[in-house]
């Protein structure tokens, strides 16, 4: 697997009007704190209807299933279920558990970042 890693990837393309084609990609990039997840399985959420006819700028997908890949982590090769909302796990949201309402961090994997119609996905 490792000779996959810095080349390409397939990925879906939400283009809007209910068309999505699948294209080679770079791989997307890993942020300091985030690992690679080689997605296993992304299920089909009935918000992405929104995004098959409006369109996606980023890779869509949220609930998503795989094994992270990156060589040399402690995680390397662990099974994981991803979960949507980056949070900062610090500030008075994050640590009264609302970490969906996170006053540090709004970002969501599969709607503002890269999500999991893809071979690969990076996940803090
Ligand atoms: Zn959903
Ligand atoms: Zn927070």
């Amino acid at each position: 697997m490792t000779d996959r890693l810095n080349s390409r990837m397939r990925a879906s393309v939400f283009h809007g009007d209910r068309r999505i084609t699948i294209e080679t990609q770079d791989m997307p990039p890993v942020g300091e704190g985030e690992v690679l997840v080689r997605v296993l399985r992304t299920a089909l959420c009935g918000s992405d209807f929104k995004l098959w006819h409006k369109g996606a700028e980023f890779t869509a997908g949220h609930e998503i299933f795989g094994v992270v890949e990156q060589p040399g982590h402690h995680r390397h090769g662990q099974r994981c279920a991803i979960y949507i909302p980056v949070h900062c796990g610090d500030c008075d949201a994050c640590r009264a558990g609302d970490t969906q309402m996170c006053l540090q961090v709004s970002s969501l994997i599969g709607w503002n970042r890269p999500g999991g119609y893809a071979e690969y996905v990076p996940v803090p």
